[in-house]
């Protein structure tokens, strides 16, 4: 039998916040500076329904379309949602109308989009740890201005930065120089010292290196279907 079936989204749930509690302690840090945002892709507006009943507000998607059925379908439970996919400029501004937080901006053509927003939006930027430049995300070397841009709109508030670890490479490794890059970009943004990272492998490691918010998915959700 999968594990899965074998335990609840309740109990899932809670051993997470107990991972995330140990590794908090161990990393010196107050449990309450992390927030953790169940990632929902491929599940069900029912699960949603369900996340929010065991206290779960906090929710993150990745795909527009998906995204925004859900949270249609859950309009009345007042979550707060987390864009955190690739996002095309054309679509910036029907994400807007669900999403309150977007951590996902990586080019100057998104920021302008975004920048037509009618209301206030938190940004991370996404910083690429990679050299393949089709893995999203903004280089290292572009991030300076990219937040020069971020910070000249009124509307968009700079959280802070996004990343996900390479699958080649430590996660520990990974998440040390996003926090390096983050030290940067406060000495440009005071303000802007959250850092996104951590997923369901590898929250411990980001954890350690700081971690605010936490993008979780299947430790939480169980296992989801391939993309149909
Ligand atoms: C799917 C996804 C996650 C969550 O991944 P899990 O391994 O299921 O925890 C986090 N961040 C992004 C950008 C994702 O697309």
């Amino acid at each position: 039998m999968a594990p899965d079936a074998l335990t609840t989204l309740a109990q899932r749930y809670a051993t997470v916040q107990s991972d995330v509690a140990a590794a908090a302690a161990e990393a010196g840090r107050d449990p309450s500076s992390i927030t953790t945002i169940v990632v929902t892709k491929f599940h069900p507006a029912a699960l949603v329904r369900e996340l929010a009943a065991i206290g779960a507000h906090d929710v993150g998607e990745n795909r527009h379309q998906e995204a925004a059925a859900k949270a249609a379908e859950t309009a009345d439970l007042g979550l707060r949602w987390h864009f955190i996919g690739q996002l095309q400029s054309n679509k910036a501004a029907a994400v807007l109308d669900y999403a309150s937080v977007i951590h996902s901006v990586d080019r100057a053509s998104l920021v302008d989009a975004l920048a037509r927003a009618e209301r206030d939006v938190d940004v991370f930027l996404q910083l690429n740890l990679t050299d393949d430049p089709n893995r999203g995300g903004v280089a290292p070397q572009q991030l300076e201005s990219l937040a020069e841009r971020v910070l000249g709109i009124p509307r968009l508030r700079l959280r802070g930065l996004m990343a996900v670890a390479p699958v080649q490479s430590s996660a520990r490794a990974a998440f040390a120089c996003v926090r390096e890059q983050s030290a940067e970009l406060q000495r440009l943004a005071p303000e802007a010292s959250a850092l996104s990272m951590g997923m369901s492998g590898d929250f411990r490691e980001a954890i350690l290196e700081g971690a605010t918010h936490l993008r979780i998915g299947s430790a939480i959700t169980g296992n989801r279907q391939a993309p149909g």
